[in-house]
């Protein structure tokens, strides 16, 4: 049986009306799971008693990493069937952003990602999704910080892969009576998982999107993306523009340089051209070190030029990520366990 942590509020309520439960009590109780301002004490006796029988999920901590720099903190959480997974807070001026793992490993293989070596484990519940929110968000309370206000589910797993948690885990993030947040301010990163783009796409609320493309023909994306096989780069970006279409939200684009492999000038045209007109932000990330993958980042000035290439021909907003816990392997792709 799912956990209370797993629940949406109207599952909850389902949960409740099958256990003999007044669901005039749901609300309080998904208060008390999803952190909002409800103790167990405020509850009725027999209310406190059944949430009591009921599993929790909370992740034990079992490491924290901070960066040279205090910025970037970077957690390892076990779950109780021993899995485990990284999670990352970065600070930026005034605010935080929540780096989310949706999956125990991952089966899309890109080579340049140290989780993609690990294959697909499993997938996380959507409480296990929300508990690294919930987690970090006691972390900062701690702080006497605010609580998170951007999510980005860039930590381990292709979140589209588990779209079943992920839409549970969304649906409780941004539900009032939770945390709370807005869903322009969640962004979903994946590979290019297409059927999985057209479905967040119905959902009730419009997540913002990022699309990892990396390569601008098949064949150099299919090098880097083994999965652009199945989903090739046309029915990608098929499913971006109607993604915009439905939603009303621009599409962000990541792509990861790497040195000699899709940082030169004739790919900065490619690129400028499969997007130009569409309604896209390009992310450029300089690869990070990992095990396995011998690449390398572009220098300063091959980024700089590829960056202009693709903003005056692709006439498109460009920017550089900023890279954040590098030291620590807390960045992009190197999260690994
Ligand atoms: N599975 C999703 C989200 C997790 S990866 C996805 O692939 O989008 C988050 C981002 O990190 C992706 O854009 C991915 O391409 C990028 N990434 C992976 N390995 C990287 C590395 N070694 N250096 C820089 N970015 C990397
Ligand atoms: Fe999975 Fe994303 Fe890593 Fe590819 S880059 S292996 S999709 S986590």
């Amino acid at each position: 049986m799912n956990s209370l942590s797993d629940l949406t509020f109207s599952q909850l309520k389902d949960r409740l009306q099958q256990d003999g439960i007044n669901s005039a009590n749901a609300s309080a109780i998904f208060r008390l799971v999803n952190q909002g301002s409800v103790e167990l004490s405020d509850l009725g006796k027999n209310i406190q008693h059944w949430v009591t029988e009921q599993e929790l999920l909370q992740p034990e901590v079992l490491r924290e990493v901070v960066s040279a720099d205090g910025y970037t903190r970077k957690f390892v959480l076990r779950f109780r069937d021993g899995k485990e997974i990284e999670t990352v807070l970065m600070g930026y001026e005034g605010r935080h952003t929540a780096c989310i793992s949706s999956q125990v490993g991952c089966a899309m293989g890109c080579v340049f990602c140290a989780t993609g070596k690990m294959g697909l484990i499993r997938n996380l519940s959507a409480g296990e999704i929300t508990a690294q929110v919930h987690f970090l968000n006691g972390v900062l309370a701690n702080d006497q910080k605010a609580p998170i206000r951007n999510i980005v589910m860039m930590g381990m797993g292709e979140p589209l892969h588990n779209f079943t948690s992920l839409s549970a885990a969304l649906e409780i993030l941004t539900d009032p009576r939770g945390p709370g947040l807005s869903p322009a301010r969640i962004s979903i990163s994946t590979v290019g998982h297409v059927p999985g783009i057209r479905k967040l796409a119905k959902l009730p609320q419009n997540y913002s999107l990022s699309v990892s493309l990396h390569g601008a023909s098949d064949e150099e994306r299919g090098r880097l993306i083994p999965i652009n096989k199945r989903w090739p780069i046309s029915d990608l970006l098929e499913s971006c523009r109607d993604y915009t279409r439905e939603t009303g939200r621009k599409v962000f684009i990541a792509w990861t340089l790497i040195e000699g492999a899709n940082d030169s000038d004739v790919q900065a045209r490619c690129l400028a051209k499969l997007l130009r007109g569409m309604e896209v932000h390009v992310n450029l990330i300089p690869l990070n070190p990992t095990e396995d993958f011998e690449g390398r980042p572009p220098s300063e000035e091959r980024i700089l030029a590829f960056l202009q290439i693709v903003r005056d021909e692709g006439e498109i907003p460009v920017t550089i990520r900023q890279r954040r816990g590098i030291d620590v392997g807390a960045g992009c792709g190197q999260l690994v366990v």
